[in-house]
């Protein structure tokens, strides 16, 4: 091995160790809070998942610190889990909850029709 192809051998084992570190440092959501954030950005998202918000561009577990539309949804996804803790309901009703009024809401602002919750 010559000494270029060494040293770009060491480079890329200090880089997946910067990675790993960066990962420990700063550990990705849990599984939980990005369920209820995909959720979400299912629900709240107007915008053109490719070209918009960049959403399945990046899907490994440490973009999730690094994106900052995940970031965003994650920090939206951590309030609607503590809301649940605190009211003492389940996060998925509550989350349906939400989707729900949201979906209605919606209907009526930007369809200009009469909501109709039963049919969501
Ligand atoms: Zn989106």
């Amino acid at each position: 091995m010559d000494t270029e192809e060494e040293i770009r051998n060491l480079q890329k084992q200090i880089n997946e160790l910067t990675a790993r570190r960066d990962l420990l440092k700063n550990p990705p959501p849990s599984v939980e809070v990005c369920t209820v954030a995909e959720e979400l950005h299912r629900t709240l998202c107007r915008k053109n998942h490719t070209d918009g918000c960049s959403w399945f561009d990046r899907n490994k577990p440490e973009d999730w610190n690094r994106d900052y539309t995940k970031q965003e949804y994650v920090a939206k996804a951590e309030e609607l889990l503590s809301s649940a803790e605190v009211m003492g309901v389940y996060t998925q009703d509550l989350l349906n909850a939400f989707i729900r009024i949201y979906k209605a809401q919606h209907k009526l602002v930007y369809q200009g029709g009469k909501s109709n919750v039963t049919n969501l």
